[in-house]
């Protein structure tokens, strides 16, 4: 009688596989064996937008320097002000931002105050221009006002020598304006991380050739391009490598001379592995991983002569992911970028999301309040790892835990939102 059944091997279609590394294990195993570079350079603030703080920003001053009105109004002493009753009070001078009282104010006299402007010494009070009646050139004020109302204290944002950002920080709008504001014009920052990265793939063309039978056109060095520029990464683009041990050995020995890390996509799936493993054996110190994870199971990765490398799977949205969940952590730790957990946000799924125990899926999502201001989040049906629209028409992945199965339409989901993350 003929065979009914066939031995199959491991693969990709498999859920569980004892041979697999969890994403958080792959994670923690990839960050211990990355460094941050030690360089640093000293830049005109503005030009610190985005890049990485090496050093403390110490202020070498109070902010406000000065004790200071936060309204518009009249300066008042404290002892002026009615137990009960009213109590009228002689105007004796103006204080205005950057301009100040420079007299003194005596007994029943009051001074009209400006936001921002130097509280006068000898009072205590700021009473709001809306709340007096004006009376020739004095005021009536009743007995409502408390001692120290609307008087901002020297050093109440920030006092002199306290640390205001540490190391670590990705230096954003607000803390440019923050540094200013303690009148200090430079940051010291890590230099630049340089990434050197190349497709492999015989079938890959360029933009603007032309396509033969079974040809598609490279758009890994594309998205590449663009999450590494996010990162504020100076970029070496090394082009495609064809599917040739000679070509593919060349093109990493001189990328690793030319950049902190190296980023390879394709190429490290079952099919075209072994002379990978072997060159990069050859060349390098690289893992081959099986990642716990849907899409972008299989990745490379390792140390070549000085480079940290990644080899990531070839699909389009597998390179995506791998690198949102891998490789952006290991550059951010490279960076010089304090560690930052995946933000993870709860959302209610507004369809059934097929899924099977086994691996973490990150599907894509697009979230989106509903009219009770709910967050709900729809998928596409068609989650394939080479349907890169799929990523261009989401805003999240839907992160669908390990050991989960199918989510059923209403059950609460984690997301994470692109925003922030690209
Ligand atoms: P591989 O990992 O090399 O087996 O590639 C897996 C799939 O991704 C294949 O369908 C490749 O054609 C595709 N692929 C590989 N590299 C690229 C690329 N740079 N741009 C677009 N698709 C790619
Ligand atoms: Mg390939």
């Amino acid at each position: 009688m003929a065979k009914q059944t066939i031995n199959v091997d491991p693969n990709c279609d498999d859920d569980y596989d004892a041979a697999s590394l969890s994403c958080d294990e792959a994670l923690r195993q990839i960050l211990a064996r990355v460094e941050t570079v030690s360089d640093t350079e000293i830049l005109p603030v503005r030009e610190a937008l985005g890049r990485v703080l090496a050093r403390p920003v110490v202020s070498p001053l109070d902010v406000p320097s000065h004790r200071n009105s936060a309204m518009d109004g009249y300066a008042v002493r404290t002892a002026d002000l009615p137990a009960d009753g009213v109590a009228r009070l002689r105007v004796v001078g103006h204080a205005f931002a950057g301009n100040p009282y420079t007299g003194s104010v005596g007994e029943n006299e009051t001074v009209r105050i400006m936001t921002g402007a130097v509280v006068p010494a000898e009072t205590n009070v700021v009473v709001m221009q809306e709340q007096v009646e004006a009376d020739g050139d004095c005021i009536v004020i009743d007995n409502r006002h408390v001692d120290g109302q609307n008087v901002r204290a020297a050093g109440e944002d920030i006092r002199a020598g306290v640390t205001v950002l540490e190391p670590g920080r990705v230096i954003s709008p607000a803390d440019l304006g923050l540094i200013a504001s303690l009148g200090i014009g430079e940051a010291e920052v890590y230099r630049r991380v340089r990434v050197a990265f190349l497709s492999t793939g015989d079938e890959l063309r360029g933009v603007g050739e032309s396509l033969a039978v079974g040809e598609i056109y490279d758009s890994n060095r594309y998205t590449l391009y663009g999450m590494l520029t996010r990162l504020g990464i100076e970029i070496i683009d090394l082009g495609v490598v064809i599917d040739e041990r000679d070509a593919v050995r060349d093109a990493l020995t001189a990328a690793a001379q030319r950049a902190d890390v190296v980023i390879s996509s394709g190429g490290v799936s079952v099919g075209e592995a072994d002379y990978i493993k072997e060159i990069l054996r050859e060349i390098g110190q690289v893992g081959f991983w099986k990642v716990a994870m849907k899409p972008g199971r299989p990745l490379a990765f390792g140390h070549i002569n000085g480079a940290v490398f990644f080899g990531l799977p070839g699909n389009p949205v597998s390179v995506m992911v791998t690198f949102y969940q891998f490789v952006q952590p290991a550059l951010r730790k490279i960076m010089g970028a304090e560690p930052q957990s995946a933000l993870l946000i709860k959302a209610i799924a507004g369809n059934v999301l097929k899924k099977r125990p086994g691996r973490v899926e990150y599907q894509r999502g697009m979230l989106a309040m509903d009219a009770d201001g709910r967050a709900i989040v729809r998928t596409e049906s068609d989650q394939g790892s080479g349907i890169l629209s799929s990523m261009s028409n989401a805003n999240c992945f839907v992160v669908l835990p390990m050991d989960g199965g199918r989510v059923e339409a209403g059950e609460l989901v984690d997301v994470q939102m692109f925003h922030g993350l690209m």
